[in-house]
């Protein structure tokens, strides 16, 4: 007998299991989800990323968008828990003329939302990260930020969906491979492990959303492939135990570097150098994550040696203790680059039932929360609790 869901969905990793958190919040116990990834929950990007939740203060959408998710995790760790939460503050840091001059910026950025980031000063900057270097000349520090740990994460979000519906069934090892349509409305998916009939699925595969797209007829997508594309990011891990810093640090330049739409080719034909900008994180075992370098060249995962060096060069320049951290594991993640650099939340317009929660790039961690509550409001018909409109799949629609 086939198997039948109120939902599917498809991709368990941050997103997918965000989505389906708020999804057994919102249609109650009775419903019927299934959530199937062709690996392990939470084994891909979301396994080979860093863990910054991050407040961006850009403008009033953007802030209510992150600021929203924040106070989600938050909400998580209360109820849930067991996923390393860990809610340091960011200290954004300075080291160029350029950058001094961000700084104001930033702050005020933060008090135009009645928000606060404070500008420390030599001493004050001591006193928070001994560890630091004694000649930073600027640091803003902004208490609203924090660290998980990605894959636990996960874990505690499916645990949370299972509190409100019991009968959650979670599919490791799945992979969707099919897609049944009568016409333009979705009547069933093929699995690994049969089909399931039902009338509403949810693409979130990440990067390879395009590809599942692709099983619901590239006719019926209106746009030749669904814009989104691999950005790889060299990451290094220290020992437990070494860490100089107990903060989550940033150079105050990756702002202007990690967000907004790329100028470059994103498909990894263009011949992208790549870029860097640091970004650490203490683990709460006393280890110490270094990222964060960014690069099209489609699906390659090998290292990129020069760029991670060029990352460990400014993480030593930062904190120089560092130096004497063993590096322990090296590895690269995939974000989903979307091509206008926002992500997509909610209905594909040409294919009945079909929903997308993906293309976050380097935020999917820290909007993972909104993005499955927003998904699920659009779904069920509530109110949204912040505009969705900018993240419409639809405008990818020619
Ligand atoms: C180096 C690096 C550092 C980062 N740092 C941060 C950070 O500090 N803060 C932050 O907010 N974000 C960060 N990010 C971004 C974040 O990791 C991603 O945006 C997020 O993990 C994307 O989650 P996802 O669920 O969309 O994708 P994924 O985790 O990749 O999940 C997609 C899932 O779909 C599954 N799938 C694919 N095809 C199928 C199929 N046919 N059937 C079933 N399942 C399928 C895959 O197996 C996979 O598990 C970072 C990313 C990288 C790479």
């Amino acid at each position: 007998m086939t198997e039948t869901a109120d939902i599917v969905v498809i991709g368990g990793g941050i997103v997918g299991c965000a989505v389906t958190w708020h999804l057994a919040q919102l249609l109650g116990p009775s419903a019927r989800i299934v959530v199937c990834d062709r690996g392990p929950i939470a084994g891909a990007t979301s396994a080979s990323c860093m863990g910054h939740l991050m407040v961006t203060p850009d403008n009033a959408q953007e802030y209510a968008f992150t600021k929203k998710s924040l106070a989600l995790w938050a909400e998580l760790h209360e109820k849930v828990g067991g996923f390393d939460y860990n809610p340091t503050g960011a200290l954004y840091l300075a080291d160029t003329d350029e950058d001094l001059a961000l700084i104001p910026v930033l702050r005020q950025q933060f008090a135009d939302h009645g928000d606060r980031a404070d500008v420390l000063d030599r001493h004050q900057l001591a006193q928070l990260e001994p560890g630091l270097a004694d000649d930073i000349p600027g640091a803003l520090f902004y208490p609203g930020d924090g660290v998980v740990l990605p894959m636990l994460a996960a874990g505690a979000m499916l645990r949370a969906a299972r509190l409100c519906n019991a009968s959650v069934a979670v599919r490791p090892m799945c992979a969707v491979t099919g897609v049944v349509r009568d016409g333009s409305r979705v009547v069933a998916v093929d699995t690994e492990r049969g089909r399931i009939s039902t009338n509403r699925v949810v693409n979130s595969c990440g990067v390879w959303a395009p590809d599942l797209a692709e099983l619901f007829g590239a006719e019926l997508c209106g746009a030749a492939r669904l814009p989104i594309h691999p950005r790889a990011g060299n990451l290094a891990i220290t020992g437990h135990h070494v860490s100089p810093i107990r903060t989550q640090l940033l150079e105050i330049s990756y702002l202007r570097f990690a967000h907004g739409a790329a100028k470059i080719d994103p498909t990894g034909n263009g011949g992208d150098p790549g870029g860097h900008a640091v970004n650490m994180q203490p683990q709460t075992n006393g280890g110490c994550l270094i990222g964060s370098t960014r690069q099209f060249r489609g699906f390659d995962k090998t290292l990129n040696r020069e760029l991670l060096h060029r990352s460990l060069l400014r993480a030593r320049r930062y904190a120089p203790g560092i130096a004497a951290a063993p590096i322990v594991r090296t590895w690269v993640g995939l974000r989903p680059y979307s091509t206008d650099g926002h992500p997509l939340i909610g209905p594909w317009p040409t294919i009945d039932g079909l929903w997308i929660a993906a293309g976050h790039e380097g935020l999917g961690i820290s909007l993972a929360p909104i993005t499955g509550r927003l998904l699920a409001q659009q779904i069920v018909g509530e109110t949204l609790d912040v505009d969705v409109t900018p993240y419409l799949p639809g405008r990818f629609v020619a």
